[in-house]
């Protein structure tokens, strides 16, 4: 496996691998990869003769009081876990790599940027556009993988794709939670033994919207003021939003019915967590 930290590199590595008739997987990351990253570079490994892992803290995608500086970082450990799945290369910028100094274009969308996280983080989902275009320019893979833990990112990526007429397939993959449900995420190491307790509020008003909706109830209202009513209850946790969106538009709906997206965030203590389901037929 081999680890590039500049754009030149890159495109020549893919560009060998290409002239070999190889097709190319691109999981882009964070870094401090947990198995959450690792289901979808195991994915992309199966998928395709070649995988890219992009490991970046993209400053764009940060809000000028947020955890930029804070993220947790480290690539030795990073880089023998996309080993081991059979990644072939890590792509591992510096920001000045990916931001020149007079950087100015950036790609942003419209609607679905305005609900759930882009209500509280005005400017993320432009940054998380840019970036991926970026990346997607880089590599030119033919596909790349996005985890459903991140919903709206997801939903916006895909609708990226398919307004811009960008030439790649967007491979969504499922939440992987910790054995107790809480879905795995970097941010989670920010949380104190009690915070890390108190978290697990996330995904049982998760897993109890699922149940709800199960048993047959269909008013969005219900089911949010169910599971409002929960977090409530724990003392660390504090509400961002509990919402019900459509899962392509991300626009809100009165009526849950496939593919309806429940997404919460919740701040417990100074850490923000989020978490979601997707209904399905
Ligand atoms: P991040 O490093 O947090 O930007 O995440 C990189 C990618 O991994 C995104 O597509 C995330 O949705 C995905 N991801 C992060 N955590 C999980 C998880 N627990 N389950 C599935 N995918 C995840």
């Amino acid at each position: 496996m081999k680890i590039a930290s500049t754009v030149k590199e890159v495109r020549e590595i893919v560009k060998a691998w290409r002239a070999q008739g190889l097709s190319v997987g691109l999981v882009p990351t964070m870094g401090f990869l947990h198995e959450g990253h690792g289901s979808l570079i195991s994915r992309a490994v199966q998928d395709n003769d070649r995988v890219v892992v992009s490991v970046f803290v993209n400053p764009t995608q940060f809000g000028p009081n947020e955890d930029l500086e804070a993220y947790p970082r480290d690539m030795n450990h990073d880089s023998a876990f996309c080993e081991k799945l059979g990644a072939d290369l890590i792509f591992h910028p510096e920001p000045s790599e990916m931001y020149d100094p007079d950087f100015t274009t950036y790609v942003n969308m419209e609607e679905l940027s305005k609900t759930l996280c882009g209500k509280s983080r005005p400017i993320h989902f432009r940054g998380v556009c840019t970036v991926c275009t970026k990346l997607f320019n880089i590599v030119k893979p033919d596909r790349a993988y996005f985890g459903q833990k991140d919903a709206q990112q997801l939903a916006i990526i895909r609708r990226m794709v398919r307004d811009l007429n960008m030439d790649l397939e967007i491979v969504g993959c499922p939440i992987v939670r910790e054995e107790d449900g809480l879905a795995k995420s970097s941010r989670n190491t920010y949380l104190s033994e009690k915070e890390r307790e108190a978290a697990l509020v996330l995904s049982r008003s998760i897993f109890l919207a699922e149940k709800m909706i199960e048993e047959g109830e269909t008013s969005a209202a219900n089911v949010k003021s169910a599971m409002t009513e929960l977090i409530e209850k724990e003392p660390l946790a504090q509400i961002d939003y509990v919402e019900a969106v459509d899962g392509v538009s991300m626009q809100p709906v009165d009526q849950i019915k496939a593919p309806t997206l429940i997404a919460i965030a919740v701040k417990i203590g100074k850490t923000r967590l989020i978490d979601n389901t997707i209904v399905e037929e």
